[in-house]
């Protein structure tokens, strides 16, 4: 008689087990594809002006955020006029 019992027990003890471990492991999942989603966002790998592919040794800090350029040329042109290539960078679209 208290064999069993204990055998029921044990059962039960290993099924709350399984069903904690899964629960577990499904909200980890889609909190790292949020975090790589942000990442990419941000990241500038054409230059505004002229589309080409950008020099990190060429930038301007605008409102806190740093712009980078594939030439000096296009650099030039930002700071003339800002407001006019924001929209193409990813780092100020929210
Ligand atoms: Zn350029």
């Amino acid at each position: 008689m208290n064999s069993k019992k204990a055998l029921t027990l044990l059962i039960a003890i290993c099924l709350l087990v399984i069903a904690g471990c899964q629960k577990k492991t499904e909200p980890a999942a889609p909190a790292a594809e949020a975090n790589a989603a942000v990442s990419a966002a941000v990241e500038q790998t054409m230059c505004p002006v002229m589309g080409g592919v950008i020099n990190k040794d060429l930038f301007v800090e605008y409102q806190g955020k740093k712009v980078y350029f594939c030439c000096g040329q296009c650099k030039g042109d930002f700071e003339k006029d800002p407001e006019k290539y924001i929209a193409k960078l990813p780092q100020f679209k929210n």
